[in-house]
C-alpha cells in the first residue's frame, strides 16, 4: 500500500472534533472533487476507505442520494467515483453548503468552516479528495492536486493562515493547479493537525534516521580521508628509502638512531606510527616516531645521490 494509500486510512478513521466539523470535511471532499457544480457533483478517488466517508457524510449531511461505482484508472488501478446523480439532490447539496452551482469562478465559502477546529476538518477532506503525500523514503511533500486556479489560491492562503506555519507553493503541471508543502516537520506538523498523528510520526522518525546515517557517512569519509593520509606519508617515507637503497647507500648513511626505525618502515609499509613505535626497543611514542620518520625522509632524500 502506498504512503498516501495508508494516510488516508488514518485520516478515514478520525472522528471529528467538534459538531461542527463534519460540515467542513464533507465540504473540502465535494469542493476539491472532480466537480461540484448544478451539472455534476462528483469525486474519484483510490482510497476505498475515502470513497466511503465522503458518501456516507454526504448522504447523511445533505440528504442526498449518493452513488459509488468502481472504474479502472490509470495502469489498470480500480478507483471509485462518488456522485450525486439527481439534479434536484445536487441542487440539495450546493444549497447546503452556500453555492448556486453556477459560479462562473469556484471560490472557497468560508462560512463552511464556522469555528477555529473547523479549517483542520476541512483539509482532512481535501486531503482526501485530491491529495497525495510522498514516500518519506523518497522526499518531504505533500500535495493538493486542484483543478481550479482559485480554488488552489484559495487553499493556499487558507493554508497560511493556520496557526502552524506550512509555506505553501502553488505550482502548474499538466493543466492543473498543485498546492504543496514540502520539508519533513511541515508536512508533519500538516498530517498531525489534519488527523494522522501516526504518519506524522512516521515522517520525523525517517527524518532522524536519515540524519544519524549521514552523520555516519561524513565520520566514515573523514576517517577514510585521514587513512589516505596516513598512507601517502608512508608512501613517501618509502620511496625516500627505496631510492637510498637503489642508489647502492643503503641505511647505513643513516644516523645510528634512524636505522632501526628506517628499515622496520622498510619493510612494514602497512603500520601506523604507534605500531611502529611499539616494535621499537626501546619503544618509542607516536609523536617520537612521526619526528623522526620526517628526519629519515629528509635525510634520504638529501642523500640520495
Ligand atoms: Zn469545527
Amino acid at each position: 500500500m502506498s504512503f498516501s494509500a495508508e494516510v488516508k486510512n488514518e485520516l478515514c478513521k478520525k472522528k471529528p472534533q467538534n459538531l461542527c466539523c463534519p460540515k467542513a470535511e464533507c465540504y473540502g471532499m465535494l469542493l476539491f472533487g472532480r466537480s461540484f457544480n448544478e451539472a455534476g457533483i462528483s469525486l474519484t478517488t483510490e482510497s476505498g476507505a475515502a470513497a466511503q466517508r465522503a458518501a456516507q457524510m454526504t448522504a447523511e449531511m445533505t440528504g442526498a442520494i449518493v452513488s459509488t461505482r468502481t472504474v479502472l484508472r490509470r495502469a489498470s488501478h480500480p478507483a471509485s467515483v462518488v456522485s450525486v446523480d439527481d439534479e434536484w439532490d445536487r441542487q440539495r447539496v450546493l444549497d447546503f453548503f452556500g453555492h448556486t452551482g453556477r459560479e462562473v469562478t469556484l471560490r472557497l465559502n468560508r462560512a463552511n468552516l464556522e469555528n477555529d477546529c473547523c479549517p483542520a476538518a476541512f483539509l482532512r477532506g481535501a486531503f482526501l479528495s485530491c491529495g497525495t503525500v510522498v514516500n518519506p523514503q523518497k522526499d518531504y511533500r505533500l500535495e493538493f492536486v486542484v483543478p481550479r486556479m482559485h480554488l488552489s489560491r484559495d487553499m493556499a492562503a487558507l493554508l497560511d493562515e493556520l496557526p502552524v506555519t506550512l509555506l505553501p507553493g502553488v505550482s502548474q503541471r499538466k493543466g492543473t493547479y498543485v498546492v504543496y508543502i514540502k520539508g519533513a516537520d511541515r508536512v508533519s506538523d500538516l498530517l498531525t493537525l489534519m488527523g494522522a498523528p501516526k504518519a506524522a510520526m512516521e515522517i520525523m522518525q525517517m527524518k532522524m534516521l536519515r540524519e544519524v546515517r549521514n552523520q555516519i557517512n561524513r565520520q566514515t569519509n573523514f576517517e577514510t580521508a585521514n587513512l589516505d593520509k596516513t598512507a601517502s606519508a608512508a608512501a613517501r617515507q618509502i620511496h625516500a628509502l627505496q631510492g637510498l637503497l637503489d642508489s647502492g647507500a643503503g641505511l647505513a648513511v643513516l644516523p645510528e638512531d634512524l636505522r632501526e626505525l628506517a628499515r622496520l618502515r622498510y619493510e612494514n609499509p602497512e603500520l601506523s606510527l604507534r605500531e611502529l613505535g611499539e616494535k621499537l626497543s626501546p619503544p618509542l611514542s607516536r609523536s617520537g616516531v612521526n619526528h623522526r620518520l620526517q628526519r629519515i625522509t629528509e635525510l634520504a632524500e638529501k642523500l640520495r645521490p
